[in-house]
This record gives C-alpha cells, structure tokens and sequence, in this order.
C-alpha cells in the first residue's frame, strides 16, 4: 500500500497540508478510548493525520494584543482548509472502493451519562482525538500543555484526521530524543485560569509512547477560560482576549467548576443560536457570516519552537494589558477609563466609559459577531444609555 500511501499524502500536501502522516487502528490500539477510530468507522483500519500551521506574525498580533480579528480569520480559513483536505480524501479513498470518514474538526463528543446536552458535559472526550493520531501518525508528540507539538511550527497548528478500512503503510511517530516539548513551562505561565499545572503531572500512552504532561484542572475550566466566561488572570494584571469577568475566583473543587460552567453554558446565547458552531461545527465553518470568535488559546500560541521566543512570547502575553468590550463589537485593550457593567448572563463585561452613552442603534445587523457579545451589547444599549451610568457600573 505504499503507493496508495504516497498518493494520498501528496493529495493533501497540494491541497495546502503542511504534515501528513498516516497511523494505523492496531498501533492506536493501546491509547485511551478517544484514539479508537473504530467507535467513528467501525472498519477502520488506517488514519491519515494532517496539519495546517496557523500564520505566525498574525498569532503574535493576537497574543500581544495589537490585533484580535486576524488570528480569528485564520482560524476560519484553516478549518475550512482542514475539511476540503478531508474531504478530498475521503472522496478518494471511497472512489476506491473503501470505506472513509472526515471526523470532525472540534465539538463533537461522546455521550455523557449524566448530560442532556453540551451544557451538561464536563469531560468532553471527543469522537476520535486528532491529537493521538497525529502522534501516532509521526506528526507531533504531546507537549507539557497536552497540546500537539511540532518541531517544525511548535503547537501552532490546526489537525485534521480521516479514518478508512483501506490498510496504509504506516509511518513512525517521532522519536523520544527529537520530542519538540523541553518543559519550560509557558503554558502553564500564560493560561489565565491556571487549568496547565505547572508541577503536577499524569501520563498518557498512545502508540507505544508514554507521554508525560501536566496533571490539568478539570476540562469546565478551560472550557470557562477558552469559551471566554473569565479572561481576567489570578494576577488581574493582564487578560485573554475575553472582556468578561466572573467576579470570583474560581472553584477548586471539580464539583462546582462543573456546575459553575452548566450554569454559565445555559444562559450563554450562543446555545440558542440558529447557527450553533456547538451543533453543526462544519456547517458554522463554513457560513460566510460565522465568525471564528477566539479569546484564548494562549498555551498553544505561546509555544514556537525557540524556546527563546516561548520566553519572548510569555513576556508579550503578560504585558498586553486587559481586554474589553466595545459596542461596535471589537475587542480592545481596556484603557484607565474602561469600566466593568453586570449582565443578565451571570458575567460582568468591561467596557470603555465612553461607550455606555451610545444609546439604542436603528440597525440591528450583527453579521459574524459572537451571539453572547451581541445580546450584550444590545443590553448595554438598552440599560446604559442614561445619567445614572455612574451608579450602576460595578467598580
Ligand atoms: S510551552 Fe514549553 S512546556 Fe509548554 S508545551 Fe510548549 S515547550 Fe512544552
Ligand atoms: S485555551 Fe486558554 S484557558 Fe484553555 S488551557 Fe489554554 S490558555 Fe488555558
């Protein structure tokens, strides 16, 4: 099959794939349940695991605050990228008589118990873990993060995975002197709701290898920090790209994090959406007026190959200031006059002042802006468009 082999990998490589590699369900087979390829495609015998590097100066606009859209954009070309390779496989491989499925690129997890939907969930173990095949696959290996590191681009990359019954020569996954992570910790340093422990750690063994990384918080805390419900760091010094704040610390018993995230999910406005990137995540990848809104991610955009530039990269995180909100729907740094208003969704929004007297809009067009920025902005122009906006901000 080495030929298929070849065939296939230069398919997606014109295609705009910067690795391919391919692993199969045998080598896979004594990862955690998530590296199963057959709970997609229960024939499945091979994986092609592929990668997309994001834009390098476009992420180092983002962690440093100069610029938020353009990583947001990329994000959204590189998914659409993701699945026009998937799919261009799949169509091959089944042009050939076998059996194939793109999985899909991000929420798509398997049934919880105890959930009745998404906002229910907690653990969140995806159909099949791009991130095992693409070590298994010789594309990365696990950095302290649990992110896929490179050694070509580090963690800046986007994955993609096809599952098949044809039988491919598999490739090797990258051996344990060349492993891209060298512990310096930056994700840990950089992540504002502290999910990446910087001591603590567990292992995971996926294709032979057993990885060492860190023992992280529980899944609800990234998903509070990622989704954007808290951007602000312990320090309060600097933020993610997110201008809401909870208010509190964060509960350190998994419990109630869970709790707190079902809680915020519910009335989060994004549930309730038409195009819902949490129900149908292709078909918001694609939609013109989708817009791949991105707050975090910090500990993958921190982590470049040159260890010298994760320090140079940590070092622009904690000095880009604190994000907020304004009513046109762009993220700013908060300047001194920024204020932080409650609203109805459990969270308080920080605000630039000036932006509190712009009253009720005629238009109500808010193509490609985040449901939750959207109602609260329309709240904001609702509420605090009088005098008494000095009375009723929080602080
Ligand atoms: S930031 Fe450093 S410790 Fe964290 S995954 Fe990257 S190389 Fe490893
Ligand atoms: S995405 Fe953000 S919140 Fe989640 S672990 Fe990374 S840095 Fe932390």
């Amino acid at each position: 099959m080495d030929s298929a082999k070849k065939r296939l990998k230069s398919l997606a490589a014109s295609l705009g794939a910067d690795l391919v590699g391919i692993t199969s369900r045998d080598i896979l087979a004594d990862g955690p349940p998530s590296a199963d390829p057959r709970y997609l495609l229960p024939s499945a015998n091979s994986v092609i695991s592929f990668a997309l590097s994001l834009d390098r100066d476009i992420t180092q606009d983002f962690i440093s605050k100069k610029k938020w859209r353009p990583h947001c954009d990329n994000r959204k070309a590189i998914a659409q990228s993701l699945y026009t390779i998937g799919e261009a496989l799949t169509e091959r491989l089944r042009s050939e008589g076998y059996e194939a499925v793109t999985v899909d690129l991000n929420n798509n997890y398997r049934p919880e118990e105890a959930a009745t939907d998404i906002s229910e969930m907690t653990e969140f173990h995806p159909d099949f873990s791009h991130r095992y095949g693409a070590l298994a696959a010789g594309i990365g290996r696990l950095g302290w993060s649990g992110n896929l590191l490179t050694r070509q681009y580090g963690a800046l990359v986007e994955l993609g995975s096809v599952l098949t019954s044809a039988a491919l020569t598999p490739d090797s996954p990258i051996a344990d002197e060349e492993h891209p992570c060298d512990r310096c910790k930056m994700c840990s340093l950089v992540c504002p709701v502290e999910m990446i422990q910087p001591k603590a750690s567990t292992r995971v063994t996926v294709a032979g290898i057993t990885e060492t990384i860190s023992r992280k918080r529980p899944n609800t805390c990234c998903w509070i920090g990622c989704t954007g419900y808290e951007g602000l760091a312990t320090s309060q010094t600097w933020s993610n790209w997110s201008p809401y704040r909870l208010g509190i610390t964060l509960p350190e018993e998994k419990k109630e994090l869970d709790a707190l995230c079902s809680r915020l999910q519910k009335t989060d406005p994004q549930m309730q959406d038409a195009v819902n990137s949490l129900d149908n995540y292709r078909q918001a990848v694609f939609d013109p007026d989708w817009f791949y809104y991105t707050v975090c991610g910090f500990c993958r955009s921190v982590c470049v190959p040159s260890r010298e530039d994760r320090l140079a990269n940590r070092k622009l995180i904690i000095n880009s200031g604190t994000a907020a909100l304004k009513l046109d729907g762009s993220h700013v740094v908060a300047g001194d006059n920024a204020v932080k208003v409650h609203t109805p969704f459990g969270l308080h929004v920080v605000v630039p002042r000036e932006e509190l007297s712009k009253g009720p809009e005629k238009t109500r067009k808010w193509a490609g802006q985040f449901p939750l920025d959207r109602e609260v902005i329309e709240y904001l122009r609702q509420h605090f468009n009088s005098a008494d906006t000095q009375s009723r901000v929080a602080d």
